[in-house]
This record gives C-alpha cells, sequence and structure tokens, in this order.
C-alpha cells in the first residue's frame, strides 16, 4: 500500500497531537482519524463519524492548523470530513442482502501490519514470540492470548500479523475492535438480528479482538462477549485480545471475564528501549527508500521515546522537513526539524481540572463548590459527573487527582462517573449537545487566555 502525502503528514501530525492531548482525548477524537487529500494548503482529515467531525471542528481545530502548519512550513486550513471506509467492518457483510451479518467475506488486514515488517526487541520479544506461535498453531497452549501495552506500541501491527497468516492459511478469522464488536452488538439488538449475531462470531475458528477494555461495564455487549468467548473457547478456537492494560486493571470488567483472559498467556509490550528505536527507523527508512545517516536516525531514536507511532511521526516529520526546504538530511537539519515539537511540547497550554470545574458547574447554573460538595440532589450528581468524565477527557489526571479536586471523592467513583457519562452520550442527544457545548467554550476560554 502506497502512503500518500496526505497520509504521511497526517501521521506526522498525530504523533504530534498524541503528545498535547490527554490520552482518552487523543483515544476518542483522533486515533481514528487519516490524511485523505491536501492540496491547494486545503487538509481533508477523514474521521469516523460526524460526532468527531464535529467535536474536532469546534475544539481542535487550532491545534491541528497549528500542528500541519508546523510540519508543511505553509498556511493550512483544515477540513473534517466523515470517511466512508469506516462503514467498512459493517457493509463488507452487508453486502451478502438477506442475511447481513453472515460472515464469509474475509476480513481485510493493514498490508504493512506483518510478521515482516515487525521488529523485534527486549520491550516486545514475548509477545511477538507468543504471536508467532497463535498464528502457526491457533488453538493450542496460548488460548486465549492477551496482549497488553500503551498506545502505539505495536498492538495492532502484532494482531494483524497473526491475521495475515491465518487468512494465508485458509483459517476463518474474524477481526473487530470491541468498539465495533460494541457498535454492531446494539444494532442487531435493535434489528432483532442476535441469532446472526450469534452465528457470525460463533462460527469462526479464530476470533481477533482489539482493545477489549471498551466493552467493560457495558452489560449486555460484555454478556455477549462472553458467551462467544466461553463457545469459541470450548472447542479450541483461538482468541486473541489486546488491551491498553492487563486485565485485573481494567475498570469495571466482570470478574468472570477477567480470570477467563487469564486462562492462556497473558503478555505485555512495553516502550521501546533505544536499540529497538533504531532498528526500526532503520526498516521504516529501507521501506521508505530513502537514506538516511545513522548518525541522523540516532538523533531522533533519542528524541522520540514514548512510542512506535510518535517515532515513525518524528521520522516523516524530518523527511517532510528535508523535502521542503530541498536540503539533504544533515543532523542539523534534523535537530531543525524537531526542533519545534520539542519546544512546543514544553511550552503547550494546558487544561486544569479547574478550568473543567468551572465551565460545567456554570453550564448546569452550579456553582463550583456545588460540584465539590456532598450535595447529591439529581442535577448536582450529573454535574459532579460530567465534570469528572470530562476531566479525564480533556487532562492528564490521574483518577485520584480527579477524585480529589472533586471533593475528596475515590477513583473508583470517578471511573464509575466516567463509564456512566460514556454510555450516557450515546442514548441522550441532549446531554451529547451540552457536552459538546461545554468542550468548546473550555476550548475558547483557553484560547482567549482566560486561563
Ligand atoms: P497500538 O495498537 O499498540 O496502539 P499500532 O499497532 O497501531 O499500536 O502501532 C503503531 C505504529 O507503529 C504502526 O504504524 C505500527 O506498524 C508501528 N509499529 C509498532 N510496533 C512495531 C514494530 N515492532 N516494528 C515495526 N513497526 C512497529
Ligand atoms: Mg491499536
Amino acid at each position: 500500500m502506497e502512503t500518500s502525502p496526505a497520509q504521511e503528514i497526517w501521521e506526522a501530525a498525530l504523533g504530534e497531537l498524541q503528545i498535547g492531548v490527554s490520552k482518552p482525548n487523543y483515544r476518542t477524537w483522533l486515533a481514528k482519524t487519516e490524511g485523505l487529500s491536501y492540496q491547494d494548503n486545503q487538509f481533508v482529515v477523514g474521521v469516523p463519524n460526524p460526532f468527531v467531525a464535529e467535536y474536532l471542528d469546534k475544539n481542535q481545530r487550532s491545534l491541528i492548523e497549528k500542528t500541519l502548519i508546523g510540519l508543511t512550513q505553509r498556511d493550512v486550513n483544515v477540513i473534517f470530513q466523515v470517511d466512508g471506509r469506516y462503514q467498512e467492518p459493517e457493509s463488507s457483510y452487508s453486502d451478502q442482502g438477506e442475511n447481513p451479518i453472515a460472515t464469509t467475506q474475509p476480513p481485510k488486514f493493514n498490508s504493512k501490519y506483518t510478521f515482516d515488517s515487525f521488529v523485534v526487541g527486549s520491550c516486545n520479544s514475548l509477545a511477538h514470540a507468543a504471536a508467532l506461535e497463535v498464528a502457526q498453531n491457533p488453538g493450542g497452549s496460548h488460548n486465549p492470548l492477551f496482549i497488553y501495552g500503551g498506545v502505539g506500541l505495536g498492538k495492532t501491527h502484532l494482531v494483524q500479523a497473526i491475521g495475515h497468516v491465518a487468512l494465508a492459511s485458509h483459517t476463518r478469522v474474524l477481526y473487530v475492535s470491541a468498539e465495533q464488536f460494541t457498535n454492531e452488538f446494539i444494532k442487531t439488538i435493535q434489528e432483532r438480528k442476535t441469532e446472526e449475531f450469534r452465528h457470525k462470531y460463533r462460527s469462526v475458528d479464530m476470533l481477533l479482538i482489539d482493545d477489549i477494555h471498551f466493552i467493560a461495564g457495558k452489560g449486555q455487549t460484555e454478556e455477549s462477549f462472553c458467551h462467544t468467548f466461553y463457545e469459541l473457547h470450548n472447542t479450541n478456537r483461538q482468541i486473541v485480545i489486546t488491551n491498553d492494560c492487563p486485565p485485573e486493571s481494567i475498570p469495571l470488567l466482570q470478574e468472570r471475564l477477567r480470570s477467563c483472559f487469564e486462562w492462556g498467556l497473558v503478555t505485555s509490550i512495553q516502550p521501546p528501549d533505544f536499540k529497538t528505536r533504531l532498528a526500526i527507523l532503520q526498516a521504516k527508512t529501507k521501506d521508505k527508500g530513502v537514506t538516511i545517516t545513522l548518525d541522523v536516525l540516532k538523533l531522533i531514536a533519542q528524541r522520540a521515546q514514548r512510542n512506535i507511532r510518535e517515532l515513525e511521526g518524528y521520522l516523516n516529520r524530518v523527511i517532510a522537513y528535508a523535502k521542503l526546504v530541498r536540503a539533504s538530511v544533515t543532523p542539523e537539519l534534523a535537530a531543525q526539524a524537531l526542533e519545534d515539537i520539542t519546544n512546543k511540547d514544553a511550552k503547550r497550554l494546558s487544561i486544569t481540572p479547574s478550568l473543567v470545574i468551572e465551565t460545567v458547574a456554570k453550564s448546569f447554573n452550579l456553582s463550583p463548590l456545588d460540584l465539590k460538595s456532598g450535595k447529591r440532589d439529581r442535577e448536582t450528581a450529573l454535574a459532579r459527573q460530567v465534570a469528572m468524565y470530562l476531566t479525564r477527557q480533556e487532562t492528564n489526571c490521574s483518577l485520584a487527582q480527579i477524585g480529589m479536586e472533586l471533593g475528596n471523592r475515590d477513583h473508583s467513583t470517578v471511573i464509575h462517573a466516567y463509564k456512566k457519562i460514556e454510555s450516557y452520550i450515546d442514548t441522550s442527544p441532549d446531554l451529547k449537545r451540552k457536552i459538546l457545548d461545554i468542550q468548546q467554550t473550555i476550548h475558547s476560554e483557553l484560547k482567549a487566555g482566560n486561563y
């Protein structure tokens, strides 16, 4: 698969944006976006649905444009466009007329995510070995295989690599993110097609399910996944699960499911050490057909320490910058290309819990003290939960810190509030609108320098 300049620039931008916004915020709004086209200063970003388009347009436009301007050194006007391709997992099944959920279409994997292109280092060697074993010997001793690690460390890459091997050996394999699983499940209930849903998930030899944390606390979906899990596992069919933390740390996950995840093998991917980062950069430059000297690669590997997505972003940035200024890539030029990011990182304005709390309180006609108090009337309780939700979305505060800010409450109260609001948003358009408005106010207060 050729990458277009828009894709490349957007990858680089995502690498930066990931540092600039909180983790849940990144995951909710940016993780599933794509660079679609870049022409005449107009940059089109593909997003999975109109809700994301609206949020990004209202709240992150200026940050995104600044990032793109930094990368391209030109004025950029960004447009968020709902990208039809995200419908793929559903529509690839709905092509089948009468029986929309029946599974005969093979899943589409990213052609870049193979074992061949996966660089093995001490940070990921166990996960890699386990994945390889599962690919070659599905349903064996590593069932389920549970791979966990932070964002951008290669979980999806590894799981899809298993998928490629399975497809090649004609194993009936299904790859789905837990989010897709959830959406599909809800839809089948609405359309009364649960039997087909059951059939689809239970007739495969291998189920690859990415980012499982998404189903935790979603009652019926979790229940349905649990049944699928038992049935597949009982008949020795392979299950591979990824997550951002180990099973015991997934908030709100049913105890029963938690222990199932530990039946097979639980393995982690750690952030890459310097040597691995360098090896990955060497592999990526080779893949792109560009030659970059070792001292430059070392410089990039030193700067990008968090994860591999960031590493790729930095590399793309250096390459894009060299192309723009039509100069060859020297360590000086690379340092110059990366200087911006490092400075921006240090100076970045950030949203504080008190900004969130004040804005939420105002929008509910309450005072920040009400939210911190012991008041339990419905309106105050809802406002407090919204404040917890938004503080988690918009800041990098820990759950414990958020609890402290909102009247010394326990971290489990914060998790509960977060999950509750997250599911309300799905069902209540009014609350969804209100939250979008609050987010917009927070971002414009910040921009106006009022905080
Ligand atoms: P995660 O799912 O853990 O968030 P991804 O699998 O999406 O991370 O990986 C992020 C990017 O880093 C992808 O482009 C992927 O190809 C690349 N990547 C991750 N790990 C490796 C590796 N060991 N070797 C080569 N590329 C990697
Ligand atoms: Mg992933």
